[in-house]
């Protein structure tokens, strides 16, 4: 206890699981949290003092699924391993911890999402010095333990929670006690995270800028393109290197170099954007399905899984990077045999990257060491598949993109691959022991240990008849077990015939067991040398192991790659499954799409077809007005502008016949009322928080699409907020525009400002089902339906009749509402030839018919 006690003192923020032969024990606190959180059973120990002690204990073959359900909790873990050999030991055995477990570091694959990076991430402050005099910088430093990836950003304290919520990490390292309201923001963005305190002094970037550089084994930190005005940066990371070091005191031998990521390289999407165009998580219950991942997820293998994930949160900003990888696509898109062949390659190799981090990390079990052997081996295959559709494509005169680049220096480790699917058996088993490792013929000592142990035992097997026809009694057999080593048992009935040579060992109910010299002898040799195999087989397999681990830098960069291929192939093979076409990019600033559709809505759609929809956002209309009733779909096409424009800047093909796209710096995406109600802000609020960022952050080369804003409010609030809102959107910012509302008061801002167009999606009456064409026609709405869709369903006649009685009076007031505020000059707010919006349908023009499609559309059911 007074060993257990001054272990615990060093680690008090974590559950110890303390070894005590097979099992891991618990006590005190630990005891009864662990009781309490996974149910273990709780029991008591008197351990010599004079109190009870609360115990609980598990076993350590099933402590896996334990430490999953611990750490899955957010509890950490800290394991503590006899670190020698008890029968060697003197008095007490020696204890450690060897690791320590949480939620954010973790190296078990049950712990694991093979979809997903597994990110722990610190943050700090820093100053940027460089741009216009001081300015706050946040740098976030991001490490994934199982593959040793790791990363570093520098950001606005604006962008820091938009990168923070694209890494969603496990677990984030705060210095502790800070009150700076940028970081809270930031940690504001991330779910379920364990949020870990540590001390300021490990976030001070001298100390750090040296510790980084030991690690890595530089000089300076410049050659990570790291300087003196990186602060927040370089002390995020020292803080997190610290802190991985901590829980991992056996070292951390495959953690790569940095990757540096500065504002400018990629599109920081905000939460809400991402959240609503719904890119990895759906709004309802953040599930995969419905979202644009579930769609364009066609890639082989985990790594490819997971730089799928990562790249659709972060689209680029360079036109030619984007090319390189449309380049790709195309290639892939025009050789459907040859890409075929890169996917049959791809398909048997495992998750490289976590499994060569283990190696590095010399936990890799020898099934795992194997699979690894085997994945390398197929890289070949895969080079060669790429090899032929290249040059497919160079006949057909185009380039390959990133697919050459992918190809230089391409190393797939054939030496190592080779030694390990050569040296260890085809099967190996999870650990070293009962069965074989080290396949035969590789090692001469092992082989003639094998040969030793395999002749006892056959020798163990004639005794076995010998024995047999000595005593007369046939159903004497040998057998093995771990306590009494080898034996001759004899059912009771043989008793009478037992020769007085046997010694007797064990008493079962309906047999004896014995053992004889000769037994014993041959049982002496087979174990030593089962002993010694095991022994050498280790050696062979550590030897083996490291010199894998040690080319850990090779495998992380063939393991990209290999993702880089998978995604892009996936990209060409989403592209002819759902007919999308090569976006062309261009510089400027005019978008204009040719029968766009929604990914993910196309494809949800059972019986009927998904209408497509041209639209066109130009420096002479830059914003467009979309009105029409509820359920016609504005939203879906709000939300399919976005998606194209960002699958675009990821380097995909897009849901489109044809689109003319250009490089948008940020794309926002403000839909309806979000759950942020419990962040304890109203929905109103909210909303108009989201709208602010927007209106600060947008530039006009940003593409900003906006649903019902102002609609959490009353009718006069919400025209003039939209109204000024759209106003400043266009004559102070200048950026395209897509505005869905209901509020058809805001088609008349196309008559007040130049660039804005009106358009509505279509709906039609027949007899009394209102019939929506989702077809997107120029004009505006002329009336918003509600009275008729709440009759269509099932408000009762009288409650209608009322309804239209109302409007008809609101709307009378709201004409001499608008005439006094003009007649006040109040509704002018900035140029006095400008009027404010009327709060009054427009009386004369008929609906407008949309047409109806090649299919027919859908319809709203008579109630
Ligand atoms: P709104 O925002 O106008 O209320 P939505 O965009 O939410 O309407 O669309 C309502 C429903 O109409 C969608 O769930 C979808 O099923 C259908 N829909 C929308 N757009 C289309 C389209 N272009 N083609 C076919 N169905 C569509």
């Amino acid at each position: 206890m007074q060993q257990y006690r001054e272990i615990k003192s060093r680690h008090q923020d974590a559950i110890l699981f303390f070894r005590m032969g097979d099992f891991y024990e618990m006590f005190y606190d630990d005891a009864e949290t662990a009781s309490r959180a996974i149910g273990l059973t709780l029991t008591s120990r008197n351990n010599g003092g004079a109190a009870e002690v609360p115990l609980a204990g598990i076993p350590v073959k099933a402590a896996a699924e334990y430490l999953r359900r611990l750490v899955g909790q957010g509890f950490r873990v800290a394991i503590c391993e006899q670190v020698e050999d008890p029968k060697l030991a003197k008095g007490l055995v020696k204890r450690e911890v060897v690791e320590t477990i949480t939620p954010g570091a973790v190296f078990a694959d049950d712990l694991l999402d093979g979809a997903r990076a597994n990110y722990v991430c610190a943050i700090a402050t820093g100053r940027d010095t460089s741009r216009d005099g001081l300015r706050e910088q946040i740098g976030i430093a991001a490490a994934d333990l199982s593959t040793g990836e790791w990363r570093l950003f520098l950001v606005t304290p604006m962008d820091a929670p938009a990168v923070l919520a694209r890494l969603a990490p496990r677990e984030l390292l705060v210095v502790r006690g800070a009150s700076h309201p940028e970081l809270a923001a930031a940690m504001q963005a991330v779910d379920n995270v364990l949020v870990t305190e540590r001390e300021g002094w490990e976030f001070d970037a001298q100390l750090a800028g040296d510790e980084l550089a030991r690690q890595f084994d530089v000089r300076s930190l410049e050659g990570f393109g790291l300087g003196s005005d990186d602060a927040g940066a370089i002390g995020a990371a020292g803080a997190l290197l610290r802190y991985l070091r901590e829980l991992q005191p056996g070292g951390l031998p495959h953690l790569a170099r940095p990757v540096v990521e500065r504002p400018g390289g990629v599109m920081p999407l905000d939460e809400m954007t991402r959240r609503n165009l719904e890119l990895v998580e759906s709004l309802r219950g953040g599930e995969l399905a419905g979202t644009l991942l579930s769609v364009l997820d066609r890639t082989t293998t985990p790594m490819g899984q997971r730089m799928l994930r990562q790249w659709l949160l972060a689209p680029l900003l360079e036109r030619g990077a984007i090319e390189l990888r449309l380049d790709a696509v195309t290639v892939m898109v025009r050789d459907p045999v040859g890409r075929a062949s890169v996917r049959d390659a791809l398909d048997g190799v495992r998750d490289v990257e976590r499994l060569a981090s283990k190696a590095a990390a010399g936990r890799a079990t020898p099934r795992e060491l194997r699979a690894l052997g085997d994945s390398l081996a197929r890289l070949p295959q895969v080079a060669n598949a790429v090899r032929a559709v290249l040059s497919h494509a160079t006949q057909g005169n185009s380039s390959g993109g990133l697919l050459t680049a992918m190809l230089d220096d391409w190393d797939d480790g054939r030496d190592c691959a080779e030694r390990l699917t050569t040296m260890l058996v085809e099967r190996p088993p999870l650990m070293i022991g009962e069965e074989d490792t080290i396949a035969p013929g590789r090692d001469a000592d092992l082989d003639e240990l094998r040969a030793l142990r395999d002749g006892g035992k056959d020798a163990i097997a004639t005794i076995q008849s010998q024995e047999r026809a000595r005593t007369g009694i046939h159903s004497l057999k040998v057998g093995y077990n771990r306590v009494f080593g080898y034996f001759l048992e004899i059912s009771n009935a043989n008793k009478h015939l037992v020769p007085d040579d046997y010694q007797r060992r064990q008493t079962l109910t309906g047999a004896e067991r014995y053992v004889t010299p000769a037994l014993k002898e041959y049982e002496e040799k087979v174990l030593s040398a089962a002993d010694r195999i095991e022994t050498r087989e280790r050696e062979l397999f550590e030897a083996l192991r490291r010199d894998a681990g040690a080319a850990i830098r090779r495998w992380q960069q063939v393991a990209r790659r290999v993702a880089t291929i998978d995604v892009l192939t996936a990209f060409a093979e989403v592209a002819e499954r759902e007919q999308y076409a090569r976006p062309e990019l261009n510089d400027g600033f005019d978008m204009e799409i040719v029968a766009g559709r929604h990914p993910v809505v196309e494809r949800m759609m059972a019986r009927e077809k998904f209408i497509p929809n041209d639209l066109v956002l130009s420096e002479d209309g830059q914003m467009i007005v979309l009105t029409g009733p509820n359920m016609a779909g504005k939203s879906t096409i709000l939300r399919q502008v976005g998606l194209i424009q960002l699958m675009a800047q990821v380097g995909a093909y897009v849901p489109a016949r044809r689109a003319k796209l250009p490089i948008v710096d940020r794309l926002f995406t403000r839909v309806g009322a979000s759950d942020n109600l419990v962040r304890g802000q109203s929905t109103f609020m909210v909303e108009m928080s989201e709208t602010s960022a927007i209106l600060h952050t947008a530039t006009k080369r940003s593409l900003v699409l906006l649903d019902e804003i102002g609609r959490g409010t009353s009718t006069y609030d919400g025209v003039s907020i939209a109204w000024s809102v759209s106003e400043h959107l266009h004559d102070a910012i200048g950026c395209k525009t897509v505005f869905a509302t209901h509020y058809h008061e805001l088609t008349q801002l196309a008559s007040e400002l130049g660039g804005v167009r009106n358009f509505t999606v279509s709906v039609r009456e027949v007899g009394d089902q209102v019939l929506f064409l989702h077809r997107l026609i120029p004009g505006g709405a002329d009336r918003s339906y509600g009275i008729e869709v709440g009759r269509l369903a099932g408000l009762p006649a009288a409650v209608i009749a009322r309804a239209k009685e109302v409007l008809a009076l609101l709307e009378g007031e709201g004409e001499q509402m608008a005439a006094r505020l003009t007649a006040d000059g109040l509704a002018v707010p900035k140029s006095v030839s400008r009027k404010g919006p009327r709060m009054k349908q427009p009386g004369g023009p008929t609906p407008q018919l949309g047409f109806f499609g090649d299919a027919a559309p859908s319809a709203m059911p008579s109630a």
